[in-house]
Order: C-alpha cells, then sequence, then structure tokens
C-alpha cells in the first residue's frame, strides 16, 4: 500500500472534491494529514451516569423516565422536557425544536440523551441534548472508546470526521506510515510507536486519562510534539549547514578606520559592546557566512556594534548593507552612519520604498558600482532592481519585524561566484528560550547585557484616562525644565489611516490645551521627507513635544526626550509596549512613563500594566509575553508561519526541547537517512526557503 503521506483523501470511500476541498481548507489532503488533525477534546459516551452525579460545565450520557414536557415563553421560546433515573431529576431544554418533537416526548418512557450539563433557572439542565426515546426499543450501544471531537470547519461535520479518520484508522500500518524515530532507552514519551500513539488519540479507550489529554500532557500527545520539535530542529539545523558549506568572504581587521571612528564617536564602548564586537569580528573572519542574532535590550547601543562590523567589511573591499524595519528607523540610521562614516570617507547609500525616480536611480548606481560601501534601507533593499556590487555583511535591525524568508532574501543578494554574506540579526525584543531553540535554531547568539552608563529607570505609571488633564499639566512642566516629551496615540485597528487620524485629533486637542508649546506629528501616512523633517525638529530640540502613532516604536533615539505618555496602552501587547517606552530613559535624567489607560481594563491588560511597572528588564517582559500570547503572537505574524506547529505548543512542551537537541545530533549522526523524511512529514513543502 503506498504511503499516507501520498495518499490523497480522495482515496477514502465517499471523498468526491467537494469534500476534498472542504478538507484541504482545515490543512488536510493526505491519509497523514488525516492522522496528524487531532481531536481538540473528547466526549465520554462510554458510560450512563446518574442523574444526580452529573456536574456543571460537564457533558454526561444520561437515561432515565420522562416526568413530563411542556413548551415554556421565556427570554426564547423552548421545549422543557424532565427526566428522572433513581438519583435525580434533570430539565432538557431545547430552543430550536419542532412541535412534533414534543409529541414523542411521553411521559413514563424512557429516554437517553447525551449534552453538556448547565446550571439554568431549574437547577441543572441539559442543553440541546442528542436524544433516542426508547420506547421498547434497544439503544444504541455504548462507545467503546472517548468519543473524539475534531477541529472542524464550515460543511464538515464531527460525524463526517469520525468516519473519515475511523476508514483511516482501520488502513493505517507501520508500512504505510512508517516509524521515524530510532528506538532508545531513553525516554518513556519518545517509546510509544507513531502508529500506536496516533491510534490511542484518535480512539482513546474509555478509562484514558482525560484531564491528561485535555493538558496535552499525555504521553501519546508528547511522543508526536517530540517528533514535531524535532523535525524542526532538524530543518533548522540542514538549514544552518547549507548556509556553512557556501564560502564568505574572509575580513581582516580594519584597524585604521576602528581607530579613527572610535576617535570620533563622543563615548567609549561598555564592556558588553566591545565583547559582542569581538565575538562578531571572531565570526566575519572566517571564510565561513556568520550566522548571528544580537539581542540587546532597547537603547543598550547595538547601532555601534554593527558599525563596527560594516567597518571590517568595508575595510576589506566589500559592501555592508543596513537593513531597518520602518522608514523612520532607516533615516535614522542613515543620519546616524552618515555623521560616523563621512569623516571616514565611506560613502552611505540610502534606499526606501518611497524612494522615486533620479534619486533612487542615483543610489542604485551607487549600489552597484561599489562606489557606496555602506547602504542602508528598508525592505526596499531586497528588491529586484536592487543589485549590489559586492555585498559582504548584512545587517538586519529590529529582526522580530521580518520573516526567515525576507532574511534569506537578502542573503541571495550577496550571492557573487560561490560567496554568500555574512549575516548579523540585531533585536531588542529579547527571544525567550524556549523559542530561541526553534525558529532561531540556525543562529548563534551574542548578547549585550549591560546599558550605557548613566541611563535612570524608566519610572512608569498608570493613570486612568478622566485624569487626562493631569497628564497634559505633566508635559507643560517637562517641557519648562527644558526636556521633550512623546504622546503615543494608539488604535486598535491596525489602520494607518484611522492611527493617523486620531493622531491629527489629539495633536490639536494638546495645541489647544499647550498653546506655548511647539508641538510636532507623525504619522505612517505622512510622506517620508515630511516624517524626516519632524523628526529631525524633534531631535534638534526645535519641537519639545512630539505626537506621534506607533511608528516611533522601533529605534528612535532622542536622549532629551524624558516623558513618554502612551495613551490606551491596553491596546498594545508587552513587547510593544516595551519598545514604545524605550525611546525615553536615553539622557541623564530621570524619565517617566505614563500609561494613560481607558477604563474599563480587561483582566489581561491590567496584567501587562502591572508588568510594566514592575520592571525595565527587557528579558523577564519577553518570559510574560510568551506567557500571555502565546509564540505565534510574540514573534509577530510574519513570523508565525516560520513556527508553524501542528501538535506541539512550545510553551508547553518547552520542556521536550533539551531532549530535542540531544535526539537531533544523535539522528544527524547515526541516521542521516532519516533526516530528510522527518522533516519532510512534519514540514512538507514548508521547508523551501531552507533552499538557499
Ligand atoms: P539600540 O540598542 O536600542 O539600537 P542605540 O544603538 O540606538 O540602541 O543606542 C542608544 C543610544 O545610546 C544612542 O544615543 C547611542 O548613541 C548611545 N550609546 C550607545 N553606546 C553607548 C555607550 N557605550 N555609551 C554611551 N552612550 C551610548
Ligand atoms: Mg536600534
Amino acid at each position: 500500500m503506498t504511503a499516507f503521506d501520498q495518499t490523497p483523501v480522495t482515496q477514502l470511500r465517499g471523498i468526491g472534491t467537494q469534500m476534498r476541498d472542504k478538507l484541504a481548507r482545515l490543512g488536510i489532503s493526505t491519509l497523514q494529514d488525516i492522522l496528524f488533525h487531532l481531536p481538540l477534546r473528547y466526549m465520554d459516551r462510554t458510560r450512563i451516569s446518574p442523574i444526580g452525579s452529573l456536574q456543571p460545565n460537564t457533558e454526561a450520557v444520561i437515561e432515565g423516565e420522562i416526568r413530563g414536557s411542556n413548551i415554556v415563553m421565556g427570554r426564547r421560546r423552548s421545549l422543557i422536557c424532565k427526566v428522572q433515573d433513581n438519583t435525580g431529576l434533570i430539565t432538557l431544554r431545547f430552543f430550536h425544536f419542532a412541535a412534533a418533537q414534543r409529541h414523542t416526548m411521553v411521559v413514563g418512557t424512557t429516554m437517553r440523551c447525551y449534552g453538556e450539563v448547565r446550571r439554568g433557572s431549574a437547577g441543572l439542565e441539559l442543553y440541546h441534548p442528542e436524544y433516542q426515546i426508547l420506547d421498547g426499543k434497544q439503544p444504541e450501544p455504548l462507545a467503546q472508546n472517548l468519543t473524539p471531537v475534531y477541529p472542524a470547519g464550515d460543511g464538515i461535520t464531527q460525524h463526517r470526521l469520525r468516519t473519515i479518520t475511523e476508514q483511516t484508522l482501520a488502513m493505517l500500518n507501520n508500512d504505510n506510515l512508517s516509524e521515524l524515530l530510532p528506538q532508545t532507552q531513553a525516554n518513556e514519551t519518545q517509546q510509544s510507536s507513531l502508529v500506536d500513539a496516533l491510534r490511542f488519540l484518535h480512539r482513546p479507550p474509555a478509562n484514558a486519562p482525560v484531564e491528561q489529554l485535555a493538558k496535552g500532557e499525555h504521553p501519546a500527545q508528547q511522543r508526536l510534539a517530540f517528533e514535531e520539535l524535532l523535525a524542526h530542529h532538524l530543518s533548522m539545523q540542514r538549514l544552518r549547514q547549507t548556509i556553512r558549506q557556501q564560502g564568505a568572504p574572509a575580513f581582516g581587521n580594519a584597524k585604521q578606520l576602528t581607530t579613527q571612528f572610535l576617535k570620533v564617536l563622543p563615548f567609549a564602548l561598555t564592556a558588553a559592546q566591545q565583547r559582542v564586537s569581538d565575538e562578531i569580528a571572531t565570526d566575519i573572519s572566517q571564510p565561513v557566512p556568520m550566522l548571528r542574532l544580537l539581542q540587546g535590550d532597547v537603547g543598550s547601543g547595538k547601532t555601534v556594534v554593527a558599525a563596527l562590523a560594516a567597518l571590517r567589511a568595508i575595510a576589506s573591499g566589500y559592501q555592508a548593507a543596513i537593513m531597518a524595519p520602518t522608514e523612520i528607523l532607516a533615516e535614522q540610521h542613515r543620519q546616524n552612519f552618515e555623521a560616523w562614516f563621512a569623516p571616514l570617507d565611506i560613502r552611505v547609500a540610502w534606499l526606501s520604498g518611497k524612494l522615486k525616480g533620479k534619486a533612487r536611480a542615483y543610489q542604485l548606481s551607487g549600489i552597484a558600482d561599489g562606489s557606496a560601501q555602506l547602504v542602508v534601507g528598508t525592505h526596499a533593499l531586497f528588491q529586484d532592481q536592487v543589485e549590489f556590487h559586492n555585498l559582504g555583511l548584512t545587517i538586519i535591525d529590529e529582526q522580530h519585524r521580518f520573516g526567515v524568508h525576507q532574511r534569506l532574501a537578502l542573503r541571495e543578494k550577496g550571492r557573487s561566484d560561490s560567496l554568500t554574506t555574512h549575516q548579523l540579526i540585531m533585536t531588542a525584543t529579547p527571544i525567550p528560550r524556549t523559542l530561541a531553540m526553534s525558529a532561531y535554531a540556525d543562529l548563534d547568539v551574542s548578547v549585550i547585557d549591560e546599558l550605557p552608563p548613566g541611563r535612570s529607570p524608566v519610572n512608569t505609571v498608570a493613570i486612568a484616562d478622566q485624569r487626562r488633564l493631569e497628564v497634559v499639566a505633566r508635559i507643560r512642566e517637562a517641557c519648562q525644565a527644558g526636556q521633550q516629551a512623546y504622546w503615543v496615540c494608539t488604535l486598535i485597528e491596525e489602520s494607518e489611516h484611522l492611527e493617523a487620524q486620531a493622531a491629527e485629533v489629539t495633536a490639536e486637542e494638546l495645541a489647544l490645551l499647550l498653546p506655548e508649546l511647539s508641538i510636532g506629528l507623525v504619522h505612517g501616512r505622512m510622506k517620508a521627507a515630511q516624517k524626516a523633517s519632524v523628526m529631525n525638529d524633534f531631535k534638534a530640540g526645535k519641537l519639545k513635544l512630539l505626537v506621534a502613532t506607533t511608528v516611533i516604536e522601533v529605534g528612535v533615539d532622542v536622549p532629551n526626550a524624558s516623558l513618554m505618555v502612551i495613551e490606551n496602552p491596553e491596546r498594545l501587547g508587552l513587547a510593544q509596549l516595551h519598545q514604545l517606552r524605550g525611546r525615553v530613559g536615553r539622557g541623564s535624567v530621570a524619565s517617566h512613563c505614563v500609561l494613560l489607560y481607558s477604563t474599563p481594563l480587561s483582566r489581561q491588560a491590567k496584567e501587562r500594566i502591572t508588568i510594566m511597572r514592575q520592571t525595565n528588564d527587557g528579558f523577564m517582559i519577553a518570559e510574560k509575553d510568551l506567557e500571555l500570547r502565546g509564540p505565534g503572537e510574540v514573534l509577530g505574524t510574519r513570523q508565525t508561519g516560520d513556527v508553524d506547529l501542528r501538535i506541539a505548543d512550545l510553551q508547553r512542551d518547552a520542556h521536550l526541547l533539551d531532549d530535542v537537541k540531544d535526539r537531533a545530533q544523535e539522528i544527524m549522526l547515526h541516521h542521516p537517512e532519516l533526516v530528510t523524511p522527518l522533516i519532510r512529514r512534519w514540514l512538507g513543502d514548508r521547508e523551501s526557503y531552507g533552499q538557499v
């Protein structure tokens, strides 16, 4: 028989093109997919529960005698039926019913029902139970196994999914779904075979531990999660190997440029900056592509580290590129690098999506002929028209905004002959360990764990919107004392347009309340040049208050700004709040962040605000964020696809990761023939980005 991963669902009885398409929408196209589509939960229809023992919010089968039925006219018309056994009495309640239904509910006949027990106005009730009136008939036999409830889609019933899995399970054996984990004595969770685990999970026996299953902690579930995580890890490792097999230019030490640069710099490197620079320098002095993630909390000074790496590339005759996720940040990098590199006679090119016409052509030609040694830009950098002369190093700032694909696309740009580029990825969103091990398994990690001297931690307070005027007064005070402030507007919808509007309205309102202040406005709908000019005026101190949307979230650096008001912080996630708050606390005066929230706050929002008040530590915040939101969201939508797990859950299964790593090593060493089948089984085509 053909392997399940090669067998389309249409091989099953009764599946035509329509059902095939519906299943495809659930991500199911092969028999293997059917089996990896695990139940969300289970119903216990294996035994009849005494009515007296029922608990609210559980599901149960009961059997009893009908004591009466009635149509009542409460808020909604409903059909009520009372059923009693020798332990108690319960009410069945139906909202959708046919009048004829009532007549079948004859007092004194026996009825078997299955449904969810709820607390209703008449004590415990079964809502919309499935039922069978026995009436002397033989009841349907009770289920032998727990009944699976699957994630379903439009037009696919649970019943259908059950028959489909039933058919598939009947055909399942070790030949059509082969065992890919070599057996070891090691760990029990890895012991049961894949086939056994799947059989168990689709049709657990009546005595299966339901609570453990509900938590996803059953050995059969863990067995599958383990294999899936293993496949992801192997895929990352393989990607890494493929990349490392390509050569990269080995850079020399750039002594002269570095000395000159450090002389221009108005401060000394922190010990942490020096250490990570050394780590990077070691990497890029090798003819093997660097793949390094540089983590450093907001304001820790990653840009200088990037500059030092770029100097090494440039001194060796190669180009370096820095890619930033937003125009504002790219523009700011451009200004920094121009100021730093002009005295060194290094030409900085600049590219953004909004750059058009002659100006664009000029930049492109400098990039192509190599006269521009450093290129700063947004994701416009990896568009097709951009050709580099000899790119040797790519630096990607604020990585969490970009996906793995984009990161690799920029690497492609660098390929000349057989050489590829070194890659440095910088992020202020600390990647929690669990994520680092999966989504970033192909990267080495450096951490800047120290802030430049003289920073004082930002003091964060939460104030309800009713006290808005007090907050306005604080802005007045701060600005009178010579400092500057941000006022950040947020919106729930991902609409730049609405957000821009809100910011405009707020700016007008604040202008009325603070007529003595010069107020600037920046949002995502403005032209790049306009944005840049406002940012420059703010940086130069010409503007005292900057009203902004979350476009200023990353990277913006104005040390004299010491007060930030974030309006409706409840709409933002922790990572974003932390990023925003990082715009203040960059100078030597004590800084403040006011979270100006609207009441009432949801429990989650309250929790986030409390965490923000308690800590400035980005790592702690990231861990909390992961706890509250889960990995998909923490990495941002772009990256979700990269850790798209079917069965495993990075948080729940984090304890498996050490074993996963060990097993991956062992498999690569002793069973290399299993690597490809494992990756294909769990990632399918999704690995294609690995083909660099
Ligand atoms: P981030 O890591 O958030 O990208 P930046 O590179 O923007 O941080 O640096 C934040 C601020 O700290 C900048 O104004 C930068 O000039 C300054 N800075 C960086 N390194 C040092 C240092 N060693 N001493 C003092 N200030 C520094
Ligand atoms: Mg930065």
